[in-house]
């Protein structure tokens, strides 16, 4: 066959078989020129998934009437000059082939008028093929309506799938150009139902939760960060939201949506071990950064982009993301209650701050009885020696308690003013051996009763529970000092007087608990470090609770009665409660780690945790000697 120039016509296809894949592809065009041209409102309305008809109303600055046939011809576009203008993009659109490849596979309508103009002017181009241009009444803006798409390939017509799976990507299509776009008003319809109202509004997170619900976006992690010239800020979202697809991961340079393999793999390093294998992150993440440092001409329709430093940008969305995840209280958040609804009032505070001690103190003693190497985080300071001896015990796994934390649980449980380490007194009883012997029974959901070696015990079950996590949460200390974390952002806390006072007098004494505060002004202070150990609990109650016992003793207290104190306080919240009914197994637990602490007589505020009758005063009562 000779060689031989192609018609423009047959350019024109062979360039929209690059273009446009589908109806999606003709809503993803038109709604980046309205957006190129400074529309603030796009109503996007389609028929039959697209196949029949997409129409894009804008509010934009129009197209010239003289220029209509311009702008539906082949490389012609008001966006670039020349070649250097290529590396100065600033425009979704450069290309100036969307519309003549579009018009050149469908019968398509434009009508539009610039805000100078009087008048508007109409236009149709059907199957590349244009009619005159007719003057027409419009508001200012641009209307294009897209006919019958392949109407003229019938090949590809027939590669077209169903009206819903056409929507699906209509309707992606549309996400991604709302979601970049946030402060424009975009609709879509579909079949004359809208599906998408969306008003402008001032930032991408509510655009996040018109598409993926108010949950989703609630939960998200705000991320930022600046390397030179480059800019990136966005959404991720907590490890237990995931996809098993990575289609919820959005990245967006400089507002166009890209993808890129290099980013999208940084994505997944950042959330190595948060996430189950075969679970996908979801973010949205905005690049900015000057149009010279990326090529975006390397792809027909954009989607894909070359970065001059791609390696650069991996470092740093990789770096963001774990820098952020490492400051960040991921666990409190997974726990936060009431299926992700916001604490409100001062009972839901306290509720999940007493949940939240309690778990924590519950995961601890759970996670000291892993077995060595299992335990994740296994530091200097917490060697298998200093585990308590009850190391070979598996977890008490114990009944939830709803009882909210109230002033009157706390009076319920009071701290004595110095009930530092009470002298361990040892066992006077023989361990009793439970093999053989009667289990122990619940009664009035309060108390155990158990057989031992030398009569009857009775146990109150709150005391010794309290007792075990107290001296587990004391070995666990006494294994080295109190690590301080420092805050990524101080927080201030409000404080009466007599607290503010309290507080600065007490720094020095204060940082030895692992809390460091400043003065802020007035009665505020700033915590700016508080210890590690209490990673998930909330800083500023910390610091209210070690207030509040300064200013309850009279006379100066020491680091050690402090520390006991909240140790005290933790372990009375975290332990089960009278009025708790217990599963056999937990009382069988909670009785077996009973001979393994160093005093199982006492509750750490000094109350007996257990009354013992003896053989011998059992058989005395009942006149047996
Ligand atoms: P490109 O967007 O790459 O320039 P297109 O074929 O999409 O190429 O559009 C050609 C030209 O038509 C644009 O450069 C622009 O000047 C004009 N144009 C297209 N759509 C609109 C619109 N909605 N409002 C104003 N001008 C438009
Ligand atoms: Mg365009």
């Amino acid at each position: 066959m000779p060689i031989r120039q192609l018609s423009q016509s047959l350019i024109n296809k062979i360039a929209a078989g690059e273009v446009v894949e589908r109806p999606a592809s003709v809503v993803k065009e038109l709604m980046e020129n309205a957006i190129d041209a400074g529309a603030s409102r796009v109503d996007v309305s389609v028929e039959k998934g697209g196949m029949d008809l997409v129409r894009v109303v804008d509010n934009g600055h129009g197209i010239a009437t003289e220029e209509l046939p311009l702008a539906v011809a082949s490389h012609a576009t008001s966006k670039i000059i020349d070649a250097d203008d290529l590396f100065r993009v600033h425009t979704l659109g450069f290309r100036g082939e969307a519309l003549a490849s579009i018009a050149e596979i469908s019968r398509t309508i434009v009508r539009s008028r610039t805000h100078e103009s009087p008048a508007g002017a109409e236009l149709e181009v059907a199957g590349g093929t244009l009619g005159a241009v007719t003057p027409c009444g419009c508001p200012p803006g641009t209307l294009f309506e897209v006919h019958n798409l392949f109407f003229n390939t019938p090949v590809r017509r027939k590669f077209l799938r169903t009206v819903s799976t056409e929507f699906g990507h209509v309707s992606e299509a549309f996400t991604r150009i709302a979601l970049a776009a946030p402060h424009v008003h975009f609709t879509l319809r579909h079949n004359d139902r809208t599906v998408f109202d969306l008003p402008a509004s001032e930032g991408q997170l509510d655009r996040i939760a018109r598409f993926f619900g108010r949950e989703l976006a609630d939960h998200l992690i705000y991320v930022e960060s600046a390397d030179g010239d480059v800019r990136l800020s966005g959404y991720v979202a907590h490890p237990s939201q995931s996809r098993s697809n990575n289609r919820m991961q959005y990245v967006f340079l400089n507002g166009r949506h890209i993808r890129d393999r290099a980013l999208q793999h940084a994505l997944t390093e950042a959330y190595r071990g948060l996430l189950t294998v075969g679970r996908y992150p979801i973010a949205f993440l905005q690049f900015a950064m000057p149009p010279d440092l990326v090529d975006v001409n390397v792809h027909p329709t954009k989607l894909e982009v070359r970065f001059q430093d791609s390696g650069r940008l991996y470092s740093q969305l990789l770096s963001t993301l774990r820098g952020k995840f490492l400051t960040t209280d991921l666990d409190t958040r997974v726990r936060t209650p009431d299926e992700g609804a916001e604490p409100t009032g001062p009972d839901d505070r306290a509720r999940q701050m007493r949940q939240e001690l309690v778990d924590w103190a519950k995961g601890e003693v759970a996670s000291w009885h892993r077995p060595e190497g299992a335990h994740p985080e296994t530091g200097p300071g917490f060697s298998a020696a200093h585990t308590p001896a009850s190391t070979a015990v598996s977890p008490l796994s114990l009944t939830r308690i709803d009882r909210p934390w109230t002033p009157a649980a706390r009076a319920a449980c009071p701290l004595p003013p110095h009930s530092a380490d009470t002298a361990a007194e040892p066992p006077t009883e023989a361990p009793s051996k439970p093999a053989g012997r009667l289990p122990g029974l619940q009664v009035h959901n309060a108390y155990l009763v158990t057989e031992t070696d030398e009569g009857v015990t009775i146990i109150d079950q709150h005391a010794l529970h309290e007792r075990i996590l107290y001296e587990q949460l004391r070995s666990r200390i006494e294994a080295g000092p109190i690590e301080t974390q420092q805050l990524l952002v101080p927080e201030p806390v409000d404080l009466g007087v007599a607290e503010a006072a309290a507080a600065l007098d007490n720094r020095e004494l204060l940082e030895q608990l692992g809390l460091r505060v400043e003065p802020f002004g007035g009665d505020t202070v700033l915590i700016s470090g508080y210890p590690a150990m209490l990673a998930n609990l909330n800083p500023s109650e910390v610091l209210r609770e070690v207030l509040d016992r300064i200013l309850a003793g009279g006379k100066q207290p020491e680091r050690r009665d402090l520390l006991d104190d909240l140790l005290h306080s933790i372990a009375c919240k975290a332990a089960v409660k009278a009025g708790d009914r217990l599963t056999p197994d937990e009382i069988s637990e909670l009785l077996r780690q009973r001979h393994l602490v160093q005093d199982a007589h006492h509750c750490p505020h000094g109350r007996p945790t257990a009354l013992v009758f003896t053989r011998a005063e059992l058989d005395k009562q009942f006149r047996r000697t």
